[in-house]
């Protein structure tokens, strides 16, 4: 029997979990960690744990512990810190580490997208626009990016409520995807949306919205992702989780 982390948070994680919790690779212990952020988290099956581990340290002596033979971050691609404390931990406890990342979105024909490298270039843009009226799908961290944009109007969405700081003129939406095209629009229509700021998450859970802006013709901003830790084996879906994972016995 192997012991396997997933560091999750995600679909993937979930669905990495429940296959590797299912015959015939059901003889391995499975623990999801999840960092506790959400109330109420859609749980993977197997054993979960919630909560920071205490930066790279505390992941290394967790890991050792549980006598770890393989962590996976199936994170978010935005979720930075962990990622770096995985490969950190990984290292020091000797252990292989495998980063599960979906790919990211690619503009199309119609599409008004421009990248920026973090929020607060984004909020940058928007005070050099002449935009009113923002659709931030950004999540509620982040939101005080935007706090200085006072004369600016967010129609705000995330899984909780939000918190201050944030941008004093919105209005919050509670809802987690997925979502579909044709509801996206009816609600970039009915708020009046001008421009749509999202980071690239990647992945079909909510890539409604881009749908839905290409086919109103509004701007996009559009995220870009932090970068992987150089070195670390990369795979891009559930699929090729496993096939990574059976080069390392876990199969
Ligand atoms: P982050 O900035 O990279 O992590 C901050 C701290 O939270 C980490 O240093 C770690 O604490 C703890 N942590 C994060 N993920 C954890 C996990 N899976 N298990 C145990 N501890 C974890 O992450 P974040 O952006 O706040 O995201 C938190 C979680 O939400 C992640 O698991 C991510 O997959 C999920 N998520 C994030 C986003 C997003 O846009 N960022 C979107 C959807 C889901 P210690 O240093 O104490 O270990």
């Amino acid at each position: 029997m192997r012991t396997v982390l997933i560091l999750g948070g995600t679909g993937e994680a979930r669905q990495l979990a429940g296959v590797l919790t299912q015959a015939p690779h059901g003889r391995h212990r499975v623990i999801s960690s999840l960092a506790g952020r959400v109330a109420d988290p859609a749980l993977p099956p197997g054993e979960v744990r919630v909560g920071g581990f205490g930066g790279p340290q505390g992941l290394a002596g967790y890991v050792r512990a549980e006598a770890v033979d393989v962590v996976v971050d199936a994170t978010h691609p935005f979720a930075a810190r962990i990622s770096a404390s995985a490969s950190a931990a990984g290292a020091a406890a000797g252990v292989p580490l495998l980063v599960l990342r979906r790919p990211g979105w690619v503009a199309g024909p119609g599409d008004d997208w421009h990248r920026v490298p973090a929020l607060d270039a984004a909020a940058a843009f928007i005070a050099a626009s002449t935009h009113e009226r923002v659709f931030l799908t950004t999540g509620r961290q982040g939101l005080g990016a935007f706090a200085s944009l006072t004369d600016r109007w967010f129609l705000v969405r995330s899984v909780d409520p939000v918190e201050p700081p944030h941008p004093p003129r919105l209005e919050s939406l509670l809802d987690r995807g997925p979502f579909t095209a044709d509801r996206e629009e009816a609600l970039l229509t009915s708020f009046h949306i001008q421009i749509l700021v999202t980071k690239d998450s990647g992945g079909t859970m909510t890539a409604a919205k881009l749908t839905a802006a290409r086919r109103l013709a509004l701007p996009v901003l559009m995220v870009d992702r932090p970068p992987v830790t150089p070195g670390v084996p990369v795979v891009a879906d559930v699929t090729g989780a496993l096939t990574h994972l059976r080069t390392l016995g876990i199969g």
